[in-house]
């Protein structure tokens, strides 16, 4: 403030410095939730790394007061997270079986041929587009991973090693002609430069296209206390108000809109150019918008809740914890997601509740959770050490991964969910 009172002109640093919102510019001053220093989700640490220190990123998000944007600021580069991305989307079951329901509906409902175009962008290693491969519709993938791009080729779906932004977008309208469905499932959040991306996808549409995003929905995030989904990669939460805001900027609308169950509660977005009346905005558009209008969406205040209700969801789970040690019972962890990254950090909860986590994932197993240093196991430890309690900590698969660990019960232990708020299930 005192630099404004000088006769000088403010120096440049000093609102250089301030975060401004990445899709209107204003400058960010409420918090939506502080979660402390938090390392990199993916940064799974070996044995020989355990004695090195290890990089902690301030974990904050704000809300803007324009646009009421949730988001990050951007502490690492995306080339640093999906250069070489270890997350192939084909070793999950229900993720390539959500995506074949959506391909059917799809062709379905726009009548997609041989003479359409279908590109899909962070398009992983094919695990969608190769449904529309198998009903002969001619599609492109854009997949910055060079490495999860190698499996899609060999897979025989064409693909394009670029980030996405309005540049990659005109000379891939160039070279492939442009679509008449493009679309990107969960990565509108993890895009640094919105503002770009949206505008490359202007670009790359055909005009009668269609456009759909699935992205985590922030009012289900909000409700059941998803605050764990908070995490460097995930740079942007939006509620169907500031998407649509967002997409009106660059000449889209969005004329329909899914709710889902997945990761937690989810949005599908159906966009086309504002100028195409040939699709009419449905109800489900207006009714959504209208009901986070009156949930507060476009009120600050309502923001400023989430910060006491995630305290209080980690008073609870560490009550939770702390009775259950003194009872001298064990606790193990299941999974060791991203999530679960952010939950164990901000909670504080290392070796001293967990005795160690287990991983399905071979890349994990033999390393250390980032920051809290548990050690990921192959689950058959589980069978060997007969845990009290199993800590699941992707909360979002929790029939799934009870079912798959019924045996437990055989020795009397129980499974602990932490989120929307610490549960036990017999
Ligand atoms: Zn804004």
């Amino acid at each position: 403030m005192i630099t404004e009172m000088r006769a000088d002109p403010p120096a440049q640093h000093d609102t250089a410095n301030d975060p401004t919102c990445r899709f209107c510019r204003a400058v960010l001053r409420h918090t939506f939730v502080d979660l402390g220093m938090s390392p990199l989700c993916q940064t799974h640490i070996t044995r020989e790394q355990l004695n090195h220190m290890e990089p902690f990123y301030p974990l904050r998000a704000y809300v803007c007061d324009k646009c009421f944007l949730v988001q990050l600021e951007e502490y690492v580069s995306p080339n640093d997270i999906f250069g070489e991305y270890a997350y192939f989307s084909s070793y999950s079951d229900s993720w390539v079986a959500h995506a074949r329901k959506y391909a059917e509906m799809m062709i379905d409902r726009f009548n997609y041929g041989a003479s359409s175009k279908v590109m899909e962008i962070a398009s992983n290693d094919g695990y969608l587009l190769q449904h529309f491969v198998q009903r002969k519709i001619p599609v492109l993938g854009i997949e910055p991973a060079a490495n999860v791009a190698k499996v899609a080729i060999e897979k025989g779906i064409p693909t394009t090693v670029q980030f996405f932004g309005k540049m990659t977008a005109g000379a891939i309208a160039k070279e492939h002609g442009r679509a008449d469905l493009l679309l990107g499932n969960n990565v509108l959040a993890h895009v640094p430069d919105l503002n770009d991306f949206v505008a490359g996808m202007k670009v790359l549409l055909k005009p009668r296209g269609v456009i759909t995003m699935e992205f985590p929905h922030l009012l289900r995030l909000m409700e059941s206390n998803q605050f764990d989904t908070i995490y460097h990669e995930h740079f942007s939460y939006f509620s169907f108000f500031s998407v649509e805001k967002i997409f009106a900027a660059h000449g889209i609308t969005l004329f329909d809109v899914d709710e889902l169950e997945t990761h937690g509660g989810s949005l599908r977005i159906y966009g086309r150019h504002a100028e195409d009346d040939g699709k009419t905005v449905t109800e489900r558009v207006t009714e959504l918008r209208e009901r986070e209008i009156s949930k507060g969406f476009t009120r600050l205040e309502t923001y400023s809740t989430f910060t006491e209700q995630v305290k209080e969801t980690k008073r609870k789970l560490l009550e939770f914890l702390i009775a259950v040690k003194r009872a001298g019972k064990s606790i193990a962890g299941y999974g060791a997601p991203g999530k679960g990254n952010t939950l164990l950090n901000y909670c504080g909860i290392r070796q001293d509740f967990l005795d160690y986590t287990v991983d399905r994932n071979p890349y994990k197993q033999g390393k250390y959770t980032p920051g809290t240093h548990i050690p990921i196991c192959h689950p058959d430890k589980i069978k060997e050490t007969k845990p009290d309690y199993l800590f699941i900590l992707p909360w979002n698969l929790k029939h799934e991964v009870m079912e798959q660990n019924a045996f437990i019960r055989d020795w009397g232990g129980q499974f602990v969910v932490p989120i929307p708020e610490v549960k036990v299930f017999p």
